[in-house]
């Protein structure tokens, strides 16, 4: 029997997500399964039922992508914490007060990994000298809500998002049928994806005809014309199935690690520093594993002595793998374009301080906005490179029409973020209604250029139930990217899987969508 809850308390920590934007409504009850044939059963009895579920990990996402605003069972994967067969040695640990297990091939760099493991957990149980790259800035993300978002962070500029470290996976699917891949063993042909299931079922999906741009991208389905059925799963936001297991490659902890962090005075001299790193990167004469960006009013945000009476323009951050003396090309870009301070960071103690500093920043963000009362709208598209500076002078556009729309003190813009993989969240601080329905305008005007440019409309959030207000109406936020059709598309694949369509709906399609099938 699947644990099940359905008091207040429960209901209510279940009702909504990070974003508090969106509430569960008519939330019955939330499940608690601790392993794959939990899952099963609790879908096969919500099949029968024609119970609709969402899946649930730590209800850290900002798209209420959790939140189940169908009503019916919430299916919490916390408990998924036990890992199944698998050839490596096994690991376990207590924490959180609970047990944790996984299983580890040192040698040749793999794990197998239980959905419901926080990823400050796999940190910790990961034997010396190997780590999971994958960093989002929000630790107590569960793996298997991370593979289902494809979630990435800083130093995605080197590794790459989830989706390079997924070497397979244990998926439930709608049905309550399951599913055990590897990458390599089932690839897409002529526009459709067949596969069989645990049960001897066959599937054939219709795979959608837009192709997913190779960028930093968490919007849609993926989708590419000989795509391996792993990706499909990766970043499917949970309309495909419920990630139970997840098979990982792990890289070797590069050392030593060395943090740079140089202040400019203006804008374009940090970019230009961040152009000139890139390209060593690229030409291998650095080893960057992250390239971010703090503008002017991040830092007024910030505090830290090496920032006590200065006014910086903007800063870069350089994260480095490699030897003291392999550093002159980061010394000669540093000269080059006018630093005027920095803080350089090559021990332990210092690397931590360092990045304890940068990631205060949206906690900062977040309690300044508590105080005043806003509302935060925090951009998360990604331009391809050619076109990044288009982008961000469409940004700061925006952010001077909504300065010059409301003039009062305090910040009305901060921007911020992934600068190595043109991917900067701009969150916009409104202090009234009247400025998020601006706002709002704004944000969706951005949507559009981001996606003219070429670019995507979310580089790691993904984009669970977003809508967005144009001209008047309100349109699901990934039809501003893939256009009704392409809604219908993935909303097709969905339905050859979920012919009951139970599970997650209302990501990235809204429920409607199914009845102009
Ligand atoms: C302060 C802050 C910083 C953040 N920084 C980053 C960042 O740097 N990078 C980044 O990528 N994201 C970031 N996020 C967003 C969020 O942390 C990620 O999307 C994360 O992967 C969500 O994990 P979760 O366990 O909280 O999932 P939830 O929010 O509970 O769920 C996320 C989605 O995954 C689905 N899901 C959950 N578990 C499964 C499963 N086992 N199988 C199938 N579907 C499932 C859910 O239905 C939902 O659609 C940030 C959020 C906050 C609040």
């Amino acid at each position: 029997m699947v644990t099940c809850r359905d008091d207040p308390d429960t209901l209510t920590r279940f009702s909504t997500d990070e974003s508090g934007l969106f509430q569960a409504e008519g939330l019955e009850a939330v499940y608690f399964p601790r392993s794959t044939a939990e899952v099963q059963e609790l879908l096969r009895e919500a099949n029968a039922r024609g119970v609709p579920v969402t899946v649930s990990g730590a209800g850290t996402g900002i798209t209420g992508g959790r939140v189940a605003t169908g009503g019916g069972w919430a299916l919490a994967t916390e408990d998924l914490r036990e890992v199944g067969e698998h050839p490596g040695e096994s690991i376990s640990l207590e924490h959180y007060g609970r047990t944790f297990s996984l299983g580890v091939d040192r040698e040749r760099r793999e794990a197998w990994v239980p959905a419901g493991t926080p990823l400050d957990v796999l940190e910790r149980m990961l034997p010396p000298g190997l780590f999971y790259p994958p960093d989002p800035t929000e630790r107590t993300a569960l793996l298997g809500a991370s593979v289902a978002t494809n979630a990435s962070g800083a130093r995605s500029f080197h590794y790459g998002a989830t989706r390079q470290w997924v070497q397979g996976l244990t998926v439930v699917l709608p049905n309550g049928d399951s599913l055990r891949v590897e990458r390599g063993e089932v690839r897409a042909s002529v526009g459709e994806i067949s596969f069989r299931g645990q049960a001897g079922q066959d599937y054939r999906l219709p795979l959608p005809r837009y192709c997913s741009p190779e960028m930093k991208n968490a919007s849609a389905l993926y989708c590419r014309p000989d795509m391996d059925l792993v990706d499909l799963f990766v970043g499917s936001e949970g309309l495909l199935g419920v990630i139970t297991e997840v098979h990982l490659t792990l890289a070797e902890l590069p050392a030593p690690i060395l943090g740079e962090l140089a202040f400019f005075e203006t804008e374009t001299q940090a970019l230009d520093f961040a152009d000139a790193v890139r390209a060593a990167s690229q030409a291998g004469a650095l080893t960057v594993l992250a390239l971010e960006y703090f503008d002017g009013a991040s830092l007024r945000f910030m505090s830290h002595p090496v920032l006590e009476g200065k006014a910086f323009g903007a800063a870069v951050f350089v994260e480095l793998a490699g030897d003291l003396e392999q550093l002159d090309p980061l010394m000669d870009a540093l000269e080059a374009h006018g630093m005027v301070e920095d803080w350089f960071a090559d021990t332990p103690a210092d690397l931590t301080e360092q990045r304890e500093f940068r990631h205060s920043l949206p906690e900062s963000i977040n309690s300044y906005v508590r105080q005043h009362g806003s509302q935060k709208m925090g951009t998360d598209f990604v331009a391809p490179p050619g076109c990044f500076r288009e982008l961000l002078a469409a940004y700061h556009a925006a952010g001077q029409r909504f300065r010059a729309a409301f003039a009062r003190p305090g910040e009305h813009y901060v921007m911020f973020g992934h600068l190595g993989d043109y991917h900067l969240h701009v969150n916009f601080l409104t202090q009234n209604e009247a400025e998020l329905a601006l706002v709002r305008e704004l944000y969706a005007d951005l949507a559009r250029q981001a996606v003219r440019l070429g670019g995507v409309i979310s580089g790691e959030h993904g984009v669970g139930k977003k809508t967005v207000l144009v001209e008047g109406r309100r349109v699901p936020y990934l039809e501003l990217m893939l256009g009704r059709e392409g809604l219908r598309e993935i909303a097709r694949l969905k339905r050859a899987l979920d012919t009951n369509l139970v599970l997650n709906l209302g990501n990235m399609v809204p429920k409607e969508l199914y009845n102009e099938l």
